[in-house]
């Protein structure tokens, strides 16, 4: 799923840690759940409008990632202090995955295009194996551009719970 989705789960839950835990707990606990929460918003993205590959030539897609990434930068700024602890680890395996891994195998892939480097240390296959598992059943709305009301849906659900707790 996008990153704002992802940081408000992360938002969240750190509201509901520090909320109902004492330090150190709540610091723990939401480090540990934020990053697993990641997993199960993932597993769920089969629900949502999610190409696999960027499509500059679509205008649905350009204007969607647009308006994704605008209010995810909002978002990331407004709730930034003091929850971006939840908000960074909600959104670590996509750090990890797309901003670490994914460039150093590529860079390994033209010094070798046999590599196989850094494969095992991905974590979005956990994701794909939650999803498997669980929604085995759900429509795969990746193509489908309905499937942005699903993710419009979870953001404004997610932003009905944080607001009256901030
Ligand atoms: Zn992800």
């Amino acid at each position: 799923m996008e990153l704002i989705t992802h940081y408000l789960i992360g938002v969240l839950i750190q509201i509901l840690c520090f909320l109902y835990f004492l330090f150190p707990f709540n610091i723990f606990f939401t480090v540990y759940f934020a990053f697993l929460s990641h997993f199960v918003i993932d597993a769920l993205a089969k629900l949502t409008y999610h190409t696999p590959e960027a499509r500059y030539q679509d205008k649905f897609w350009v204007t969607w990632h647009i308006v994704i990434f605008v209010s995810s930068l909002g978002v990331v700024v407004i709730f930034l202090i003091p929850f971006w602890l939840g908000g960074v680890l909600a959104n670590f395996v996509d750090i990890w995955d797309w901003l670490i891994l994914r460039p150093t195998q590529n860079k390994k892939k033209k010094e070798n295009p046999q590599s196989n480097w850094g494969k095992k240390y991905f974590f979005h296959p956990i994701a794909d194996w939650l999803r498997n598992k669980t929604l085995f059943w759900a429509p795969n709305c990746g193509y489908k551009r309905v499937g942005i009301i699903t993710e419009i849906f979870i953001i404004f659900a997610l932003l009905y719970f944080i607001i009256p707790l901030i």
